[in-house]
């Protein structure tokens, strides 16, 4: 893939109505790239609606993702809620896959009361098993795990790469704004750079051709993230973010989480080929 191709989290607010398929037609419509179909208060597509958002993502020259429900805890306590944290990975991936999705972003685990290093043996051991299922599926989907904007969520950006390493399959998703929250930081070019110098020393410069990235505004105090925001009402330097990722040659999918979704999406877009 050369350069980024941008787009919203769920269908644009513009679209006729709120469905996946009304969401990729305005997508097009639009001009943007990509579409992530939010399947965060669960899967509800079946396999038959899947297959016609494949049929017209593919005939529009449209992208999609995934995003995973919120409910899930890899690091829960309770072995029920393991496993079914585990059903909602799988059927996201299955359902994203037949929906031609190349990837799907979840949002791992909580750490609850444990050190870092327990929940994050716990997330890789229980993600691990979703992994070998979907290899017995060949279902060969990219796992995406995001970087979390709140110091009780499982996924700092070194969490991420360091499962991204371990795992087969497993790729991060690097979500700049809740980042930015939670570090209270990296918000200038040089902090952008040193992320993607990351990525490229640890995972290699075909993670910098396969990046999948979330965008927005952000507000942020103490507890890390707050609350999306447009970005023009924010403090996020997106310019610099976007000449970090032209410098690096950074390729893949941008998905913009403002509250606006397409206007910072198309804004992102512009200034990107524009820096
Ligand atoms: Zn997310």
């Amino acid at each position: 893939m050369a350069g980024l191709l941008f787009g919203t989290s769920g269908t644009p607010h513009s679209a006729k109505t709120v469905s996946t398929m009304d969401g990729i037609k305005r997508i097009a419509e639009l001009g943007l790239g990509v579409m992530e179909i939010e399947f965060v208060q669960g899967v509800r597509m079946g396999e038959a609606g899947a297959r016609l958002v494949a049929e017209t993502a593919a005939s529009l020259g449209i992208k999609l993702t995934a995003h995973a429900p919120y409910f899930i805890n890899l690091n829960a306590r309770e072995p029920e809620k393991i496993r079914a944290s585990q059903d909602r990975l799988l059927q996201t991936a299955r359902i994203g896959s037949i929906c031609g999705a190349e990837s799907i972003v979840f949002h791992a685990a909580y750490y609850l009361s444990d050190p870092p290093d327990k929940a994050y043996d716990n997330t890789k051991k229980h993600l691990e098993e979703v992994i070998h299922q979907l290899k017995r599926e060949n279902n060969r989907v990219w796992i995406r795990l995001e970087i979390m904007g709140k110091p009780s969520q499982f996924g700092t950006l070194e969490e991420v790469l360091n499962l991204s390493t371990e795992l087969e399959r497993v790729a991060p998703c690097i979500d700049f704004a809740h980042w930015h929250a939670r570090s209270g930081a990296f918000n200038s070019y040089s902090e952008f750079a040193s992320i993607l110098q990351q990525v490229k020393e640890r995972l290699g410069t075909t993670a910098l051709d396969n990046m999948h990235i979330h965008v927005s505004g952000i507000a942020y105090g103490k507890k890390g993230e707050i609350k999306h925001l447009n970005l023009k009402e924010s403090d996020f330097h997106y310019s610099e973010l976007l000449k970090a990722l032209k410098d690096y040659n950074a390729n893949g999918l941008v998905i913009c989480e403002s509250p606006n979704l397409e206007e910072d999406a198309l804004l992102l877009q512009e200034t990107y080929n524009t820096c």
